[in-house]
């Protein structure tokens, strides 16, 4: 008789294909069940505990089984569950779109709902595109995006992302993207250097080709899966005036970095960055439910206004647009967020973890650690003088997260580059846990003590 456990883990391997895994290699290890979660720490089948140092894929707020989010989950349920916004509305739908437009940035008044990061660019996309067109402009077709961009991995998203290993494949079904470059300031020589060469590139392109561009999409302060890269400090704001100044769209993609995560409620809250659309997900139910966001200004929005035989209308929605449960503990989140003053609480965890992370610097094979609010990325490299990468074959990265997870942590890695995303709600004694963990981790894969220490 096979146990429970082995009959999940045999049910798992011969059904579940998962994301962004290559599934023979998943097939031959021991896959790493979930079966609860409280506050910050998650709790696999056997009933080892570990921290969830990623805040599962980058968008807990306050924590697992967060009672207040329960409850308003539960209190929605003995109302409804679901119905559609096509040609109606919902309570929670409504009271969200009034606090979304009530705390993003200044002239973000409309709010379009989907279900994921990917379709909430998707919508991005396609809005620019059709405001361009229902202006009566048809020269505006084209999309400026940064390089190592990460927005989804649908179609139209997938064409603004510019992550070879994602994109190369599907190349022939994706539509072509003007590519600039990030300010890499570890890579390109320093801050200053590292924003010329956005700005200049952004400069330039928008001066020869302006006329033919309809939005520049951008993940505002940090970009997440290029490798937590954050930008010189006005860089944005630079970006955000170039585009004005050549009356191209600015999307800011906040999946990531929306909801406190970098310190702010939204990354352009820090350089008062006003974006024409703004695209939200992630920490948006406090991680809870598959809820995403595109927010626009009233002049996009007013551009779709018709009379219904001019084919201006926004053709686009999902089966679950505006989920009302979704949207009510959406609602809760952002309640909690306020009367915990969790964003205004950032900055001082996002301290500690910088002090506790520092001696890290004097390893040998840190090259970079880069951290905004408690979104951390920590580049460990081969060689740290010539900042020489180590090669994807050391699997430097996925060796520490694997270390990790033995020490009781949660996380995964971007390349060589080791990420640490706490819930938003952690401790200071929680914090102090997971960063021995990241220490002790990166400590024992570069120094080759993995095997040693077990
Ligand atoms: N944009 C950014 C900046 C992201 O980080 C992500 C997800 N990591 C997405 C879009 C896509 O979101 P989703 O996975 O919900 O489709």
């Amino acid at each position: 008789m096979k146990t429970d456990d082995e009959r999940l883990v045999a049910l798992d391997k011969a059904h579940l294909w998962h994301p962004f895994t290559q599934m023979k290699e998943y097939r031959s290890g021991s896959p790493l069940i979930i079966e609860r979660g409280e506050g910050v720490m998650l709790q696999d089948v056997q009933g080892r505990r570990y921290y969830d140092g990623f805040s599962s894929v980058w968008l807990n707020v306050h924590g697992h089984q967060a009672p207040e989010l329960d409850q308003a989950l539960r209190d929605q349920l003995e109302r409804v569950a679901h119905t559609t916004l096509l040609g109606m509305a919902n309570v929670p739908a409504i009271e969200l779109a009034g606090k979304l437009a009530a705390i993003s940035p200044k002239g973000l008044n409309k709010v379009f709902y989907s279900d994921s990061g990917a379709t909430g660019v998707e919508i991005a996309i396609k809005m620019a595109f059709q405001y361009w067109r229902n202006r009566g402009d048809r020269r505006r077709t084209a999309f400026v995006t940064m390089d190592q961009a990460y927005h989804g991995d649908t179609i139209g998203a997938a064409s603004v992302g510019a992550i070879p290993l994602y994109q190369e494949v599907y190349r022939p079904l994706l539509f072509p993207a003007h590519v600039v470059p990030y300010p890499n300031s570890y890579r390109h020589g320093g801050d200053e250097a590292a924003m010329e060469a956005t700005l200049g590139a952004l400069r330039r392109l928008l001066e020869e080709r302006g006329e033919e561009i309809a939005a520049c999409i951008v993940e505002p302060i940090v970009q997440g899966a290029g490798g937590m890269l954050v930008m010189p400090a006005g860089c944005l704001r630079r970006m955000a005036e170039l585009c004005r100044e050549h009356g191209v769209l600015l999307i800011a993609d906040e999946v990531a970095t929306g909801f406190g995560r970098t310190g702010a409620m939204f990354a352009c809250d820090l350089e008062q960055v006003s974006p024409d659309l703004m695209v939200l997900g992630k920490g948006l139910t406090g991680g809870y439910l598959p809820v995403a966001a595109t927010l626009a200004t009233d002049e996009v929005y007013d551009a779709f206004d018709a009379e219904y035989e001019e084919q201006k209308t926004f053709f686009h929605g999902h089966s679950f647009t505006g989920n009302p449960l979704g949207c009510a503990v959406a609602l809760a989140s952002l309640r909690l967020m306020e009367e915990r003053r969790m964003v205004e609480g950032i900055e001082a965890k996002a301290a500690f973890v910088a002090r506790k992370l520092a001696p890290l610097k004097e390893l040998r094979h840190v090259g970079d650690i880069r951290q905004q609010g408690l979104m951390v990325g920590i580049e460990l490299v081969r060689d740290k003088a010539s900042r020489e990468p180590y090669a994807w074959a050391d699997r430097i990265g996925v060796r520490a997260t694997m270390r990790a997870r033995e020490l009781g942590m949660l996380t995964r890695p971007l390349g060589n580059v080791v990420v640490f995303m706490p819930p938003l709600c952690s401790s200071e004694e929680e914090l102090d846990a997971m960063t021995d963990i990241v220490a002790a981790s990166i400590l024992d894969v570069t120094e080759g003590k993995e095997a040693e220490r077990r």
